[in-house]
């Protein structure tokens, strides 16, 4: 492997014409290979879930908010049923697939993301801070995911966006290359601009044989952009990290209803939690399930005693 291969994560992002595009590019081989590692995957959901990952960068990256997150979640009827990545302003990202030995049938031996993924839905939550975030739910076109992507741009944020998310696998089924780009236009872009563009994308080579090139995020907009007076904005490195916390695992538990926490409590010595997005185990004892049974569940603030009395009326 030589030493390009092995450069860190990060997005460049830059505008062109005079600010009527705005580009982002990625490389994020390090976080595709760590989902796959952390999530024991096979090719074809590492190769999906990094494409997923590429996309939550780049749009992370686009949000201004200081604490800005975004949520990319896939649902299809496919064998790996669900892939979701969130990714915050600061370069986090960390992705999970609900099935991740999903594997696919493939006829040309591409790896097959479509298959696995099936027909279903994309759903973006931007979450920038207010009380509610932003929900946008668009149907899957075509479940090689980019395409998804981009028609949630042009049917939920009337952006019209060209994107293009690549996976390559070594032979030993560790990750090649991850990357990609997208481009979108602002609305006071002229529909001669529009068209350049369009002419400009539709002769690059697929982002595939840019990645096995080699070619780094900067000459990717390089190619696409040279002809339209572009300035490189910023290069911003990104990662597979997971926030997750004790506390918050804590949190999620004590959430549950105070019966099943009670069930877990009398039948087990101790409770684990893993994090499904990284994989670290919680363990949480008795006597801290009991602490947070007291603390969420038995201070005054049951709701449910309300339903069980109704429930008792039912039966008189
Ligand atoms: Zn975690």
């Amino acid at each position: 492997m030589s030493e390009h291969t092995n450069r860190e994560d990060y997005v460049v992002s830059a505008i062109a014409a005079g600010g009527h595009i705005r580009a982002y590019a990625a490389t994020t081989r390090a976080m595709a290979e760590e989902a796959r590692v952390r999530h024991d995957q096979s090719p074809v959901v590492t190769a999906a879930l990094g494409r997923l990952m590429t996309g939550a960068a780049m749009m992370g990256v686009q949000m201004k908010e200081a604490a800005g997150k975004i949520t990319l979640t896939v649902k299809g009827d496919g064998p790996v049923q669900m892939l979701t990545a969130v990714a915050d302003t600061e370069g986090n990202v960390k992705a999970y697939a609900a099935e991740p030995q999903a594997i696919a049938h493939s006829s040309n031996g591409k790896l097959n993301v479509k298959g696995i993924v099936g027909k279903g839905e994309l759903t973006v939550v931007k979450d920038i801070g207010l009380k509610e975030p932003y929900v946008g739910t668009t149907q899957l076109v075509s479940g090689e995911i980019a395409e998804d992507l981009t028609y949630y741009y042009a049917v939920s944020e009337q952006t019209p966006t060209v994107m293009a998310l690549g996976v390559l696998m070594n032979k030993d089924n560790t990750v090649r290359q991850a990357g990609g780009f997208m481009l979108q236009l602002m609305p006071d872009a002229s529909d001669e601009l529009a068209e350049d563009l369009e002419n400009i994308v539709l002769a690059l080579p697929p982002i595939t044989s840019m990645l096995d090139e080699n070619e780094t995020p900067e000459e990717i907009l390089e190619d696409i952009l040279v002809h339209f007076g572009y300035e490189e904005l910023e290069k911003k490195p990104v990662r597979f990290c997971c926030d997750c916390s004790r506390e918050k695992i804590a949190l999620a538990l004590a959430g549950l209803n105070k019966y099943d926490m009670l069930d877990l409590m009398v039948s087990q010595k101790e409770v684990e939690v893993r994090c499904d997005y990284c994989g670290t185990a919680y363990t949480f004892d008795r006597e801290e399930m009991k602490t947070l049974y007291k603390k969420f569940h038995r201070a005054g603030k049951d709701d449910r005693k309300e339903e069980n009395k109704t429930e008792e009326n039912g039966e008189q």
